[in-house]
């Protein structure tokens, strides 16, 4: 028989949305006029913005006329999208990519979670609790050595760097699930650590689209000294609803440089593009085309209005805390709303009053790692309509409490 990878023993079973979808299934059996309404899962609402439709169904057109139509395309991603990245995402921040420092992909997921590949299970990994679960599950598959960084009340949720050594380090900046973001001053002491102990920093910008505040960086390149220490992930999923068309993209500056055991320097850039291409095959034309389109005049007015319509949502919520006096982080900069659950309940036992009492449903904290604990994330992916419902229900029920 053939011998497992026995690091996947080793992995926390992933019950939190599992946990979720079976409590839910069972009071809406046990209530079926119940009216529940989730805030729980990070998916968007908005369907896609038309500038992304209309490309997408002018490549479908092409994909139909063997004059244009196109089989496999670079793995990398196609020039024209690369071009409209270099030009929108990074020289508008003062930041100057090569062509090849690019490489589009199908999900900032599977980028943070395959990166790992080309390093060493020998790096000590210095990772955020609580965190996006991505980071901690594909270290503990390769069996490298975890970290935590706690994130509490006392830093902001927003870890210094360690007085330990670690080799990689993971930064998610807006963070998910804690909603707090990463100041240029936070960033600059990170730069520093990184090159300082020769560490390498994963830097996860999935929601940069939210940040407003001019003091948050919507790249870690916008810190000097960051591109001989960082590697950047970029998604379309958040910032123009590809969660399910799929569209993300990975910076390796040619300047970053890792070594082997007899300290042979070699380029991460070359590797990743080598493993890139090796188990990768490309997004689709048609799905390249739509991500263009998102930066076109009309694309980024249109998904301006997206995100807005989200914003409101987050004001909404955060501010129906605030009146009610419930501690709660996030929701500026951020799609996420992160709450202390009162009177020293858990994350669970807030959980089920929310379902139960409310017909809502949020996402425990304790979910995302141990310091997650009496904390709930809510997200503002919802509906206008949902979400001041949800927020007229919480003012009902603890304004009398
Ligand atoms: N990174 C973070 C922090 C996320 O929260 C998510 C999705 O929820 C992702 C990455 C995944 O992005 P993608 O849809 O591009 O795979």
């Amino acid at each position: 028989m053939v011998l497992i990878n026995e690091n996947y023993n080793k992995l926390e079973e992933t019950y939190l949305f599992t946990r979720i979808a079976k409590k839910r299934a069972a009071y809406a059996e046990a209530h079926p006029e119940a009216e529940i309404i989730s805030m729980g899962i990070g998916d968007v609402t908005l369907p896609l913005c038309p500038a992304v439709i209309t490309a997408m169904q002018q490549a479908v057109q092409e994909m139909a006329d063997a004059a244009t139509f196109r089989g496999y395309g670079p793995e990398q991603g196609y020039t024209f999208l690369k071009d409209a990245i270099r030009e929108y995402d990074y020289r508008a921040y003062g930041i100057e990519l090569a062509d090849d420092e690019i490489f589009v992909s199908d999900g900032s997921k599977s980028d943070t979670g395959n990166i790992g590949d080309i390093f060493s299970v020998a790096n000590v990994v210095a990772i955020p609790d609580p965190v996006y679960p991505v980071y901690i599950d594909t270290n503990t598959m390769a069996g490298r050595e975890i970290k935590l960084l706690p994130a509490n009340e006392a830093n902001g949720f927003c870890p210094q760097p360690p007085e330990w050594h670690a080799d990689i380090v993971y930064l998610c900046s807006p963070n998910n699930p804690t909603g707090s973001v990463l100041s240029r001053a936070a960033l600059e002491e990170w730069v520093a650590y990184a090159r300082r102990e020769g560490a390498l920093i994963l830097f996860d910008a999935a929601y940069k689209a939210f940040i407003t505040d001019p003091d948050v960086p919507h790249s870690i390149y916008e810190i000097p000294g960051a591109m001989e220490c960082a590697i950047e992930f970029s998604s379309f999923s958040k910032t123009a609803g590809f969660t399910g068309t799929r569209c993300a993209f990975t910076v390796v500056p040619k300047v970053l440089k890792g070594r082997d055991s007899e300290g042979r320097e070699f380029s991460l850039n070359a590797m990743w593009n080598r493993r890139h291409i090796t188990k990768f095959n490309g997004v689709p034309y048609i799905v390249q085309k739509g991500a263009a389109a998102v930066y076109t005049d009309e694309g980024r007015q249109q998904i301006a209005e997206a995100l807005d319509y989200y914003r409101a949502n987050a004001r909404l919520i955060k501010q129906t805390f605030d009146e009610l006096g419930f501690t709660s982080f996030g929701g500026d900069n951020s799609p996420y709303i992160w709450l202390k659950a009162p009177n020293n309940m858990t994350s669970w036992e807030f959980f089920d009053l929310m379902l139960e009492e409310l017909n809502i449903i949020g996402t425990p904290g304790v979910g995302f790692g141990n310091q997650g604990e009496g904390y709930f994330r809510l997200t503002a992916f919802g509906s206008h309509e949902n979400t001041a419902i949800a927020m007229q229900r919480m003012r009902e029920y603890f304004s009398t409490k």
